[in-house]
């Protein structure tokens, strides 16, 4: 296949955050500085406490730092407001979750369907939608399955459909697999790698599970607020040449 150049997608400079509690301010987040690139499965590990999911949040623009910029495809996101990083969120980022944050009121298949509404595509289109990609996940039996009547990895896989049903840019996933068993947790990393791989779609993944490193491009690992180490793995020196 034709080599592709990397191109920047996400780029952090010099983000920093902290929360003040009582007296004393914590800091999470010290200084970080990171490029992620088109198409890279970015794995971030780290103990608990070392700052992964205010990075996610960030990233995600769900909070904004104290100082420093992160900017996605060109946009400054952190200087969006709320609005404009409602709609920038809706456009291009999925998003997968350790507890599957399905709504317990609706279906597989309206669940699925979910992001699709906000971006005002009709009832029935989006319904139809919902119901190829959990055939593509394997739940084309289960559409009208309420949460509550599925199983952990069954209810992960409609996430995953979820996730990925408005063919996002970028996927954060935060445990995506941390409720699930190991047999589960191959099945949904596939998944997920297949599709993007498929769609040449960028995700960055915070986990505790070191068994989740054989899936990634790109391993960084934080400590105390800072990234410590970044590499990137034997797969993912090839994959600006390969996808
Ligand atoms: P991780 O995801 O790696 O476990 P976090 O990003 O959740 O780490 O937390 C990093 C640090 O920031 C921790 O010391 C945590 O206690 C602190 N922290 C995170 N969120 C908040 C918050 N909303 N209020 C106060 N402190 C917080």
């Amino acid at each position: 296949m034709e080599a592709q150049p990397k191109k920047p997608l996400i780029v952090v400079r010099n983000l920093c955050r902290g929360y003040r509690m009582g007296t004393e301010q914590v800091i999470a987040l010290r200084n970080v500085n990171l490029t992620i690139y088109e198409g890279e499965i970015c794995c971030v590990f780290g103990a608990s406490g070392s700052g992964k999911s205010t990075l996610l949040n960030q990233l995600a623009g769900m909070e904004k730092p104290n100082c420093g910029e992160i900017i996605i495809n060109g946009v400054p996101i952190t200087k969006l407001d709320e609005n404009q990083m409602a709609a920038f969120r809706q456009k291009n980022m999925g998003f997968v979750f350790q507890s599957y944050n399905l709504l317990p009121a609706l279906t597989a298949e309206e669940n699925v369907a979910l992001p699709l509404a906000f971006s005002g595509v009709a009832r029935k289109t989006r319904l139809r939608a919902a119901r190829a990609v959990l055939r593509e996940v394997g739940l084309g039996d289960r559409t009208r399955h309420y949460p509550t009547q599925m199983s952990g990895g069954q209810q992960q896989r409609t996430g995953i459909a979820r996730a990925f049903v408005a063919k996002p840019r970028i996927v954060f996933a935060d445990e995506p697999t941390g409720n699930l068993d190991s047999r589960t947790t191959t099945e949904i990393m596939e998944m997920m790698v297949r599709f993007l791989r498929t769609y040449r779609e960028t995700m960055v993944m915070v986990t505790h599970n070191p068994e989740l490193a054989v899936y990634a491009d790109r391993i960084i690992t934080m400590r105390d607020g800072s990234i410590v180490k970044d590499e990137y793995t034997e797969k993912g020196k090839n994959i600006h040449e390969s996808i």
